[in-house]
């Protein structure tokens, strides 16, 4: 059986956070016409909160190897990247280079910061450009890297890619856990299981009020004790607040300053609305409804996922927490 129909059956979504179907952008570039053909693994993993990247890498990067060489024999003429964000480069770089040495792979160190994980902006930083989202379509799996069908998948997703090629995926995924638990860390388990099950499986299910982040510690949604029979979406994070301790309005504020640093100035609705955003959460009393108003606009009408993701924890944490 080929590697697209096994990775099709497997039903292997994309776990970077957009939770695409895997088989869908490799049947695409295959089918692409162009002379060369580009694999990219994003290993920007610049979201706080998500740390299994760094985990593959640390742990199992002879995986990571295996799923790009795998990629390499089924696009003809292909080359791959590795991009990493610039502290995993510094630190698995000759590891790396050990492991792919006879295979058309290079190692790129991320040049900027969060968007750069954004497929299209990760192109434009490979290409030396400017870091900004491209308008879509084309997408990257028509006219990606230097104008040629381009493949970017997560850097967890190679290391699933190659568990399917050698039949021993089992629909697990990484976990990141974080906040006010005691066992922090990343962890393995079925994508079928709950939020509750994966935190009292870890023996982290907290015994004081608390309320989660899911996803990511920026974009990820936010959920109450009642809602954790739901099943963990995203890049696979889930981040644990104690709600005593929690200080909302600070909270609020460490969202936006990560939007305020990251964002890239490029649509008005974002580089506007998050600086907006930025400017009430700093007044002592607070304007909600201008608040709910500026996120509302901002998931309308932000011209890339960054933008859109400032409502994901917004409209959550306001409707069920503050
Ligand atoms: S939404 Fe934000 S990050 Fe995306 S293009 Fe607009 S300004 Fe840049």
């Amino acid at each position: 059986m080929n590697i697209i129909q096994k990775i099709k059956d497997a039903k292997l979504t994309g776990r970077g956070g957009a939770g695409f179907p895997t088989w869908q952008k490799w049947e695409a570039v295959k089918n692409a016409p162009g002379e060369k053909k580009y694999i990219i693994v994003n290993g920007s993993e610049g979201e706080p909160g998500v740390l299994k990247d760094g985990f593959i890498l640390e742990n199992y990067p002879e995986e990571l190897i295996n799923g790009v060489k795998v990629a390499l024999e089924t696009f003809e003429n292909s080359e791959a990247y590795i991009y990493l964000r610039k502290d995993y480069y510094d630190k698995y770089k000759s590891k790396l280079v050990e492991l792919s040495r006879d295979f058309s792979i290079t190692l790129t160190r991320e040049p900027g910061g969060y968007l750069c994980g954004e497929e299209s902006t990760l192109i434009e930083s490979i290409e030396g450009n400017r870091f900004e989202p491209r308008d879509k379509p084309p997408f990257p799996t028509e006219k990606g890297l230097f104008g040629m069908p381009t493949l970017v998948n997560n850097l967890e997703t190679f290391y699933w890619i190659s568990k399917i090629a050698k039949d021993e995926y089992h629909s697990n995924r990484f976990y990141s856990l974080s906040g006010d638990i005691a066992n922090p860390g990343v962890f393995e388990f079925s994508e079928d299981l709950s939020i509750e099950k994966i935190l009292k499986e870890t023996n982290n299910f907290p015994e004081k009020e608390f309320f989660v982040q899911v996803g990511g510690g920026a974009s990820g949604i936010i959920l109450t004790r009642e809602e954790l029979e739901n099943k963990v979406t995203g890049a696979g994070a889930i981040i644990v607040y104690d709600k005593e301790k929690t200080d909302p309005k600070a909270l609020m504020k460490k969202w936006i300053d990560f939007y305020f640093n990251e964002n890239c100035g490029k649509c008005v609705p974002c580089r506007e609305g998050v600086y907006r955003i930025k400017e009430l959460l700093e007044n002592d009393n607070l304007d909600l409804e201008k608040l709910k108003d500026i996120v509302f606009v901002l998931e309308e009408t932000s011209f890339c996922p960054l933008g859109k993701g400032v409502a994901m924890p917004f409209e959550g944490f306001l409707g069920k927490i503050y």
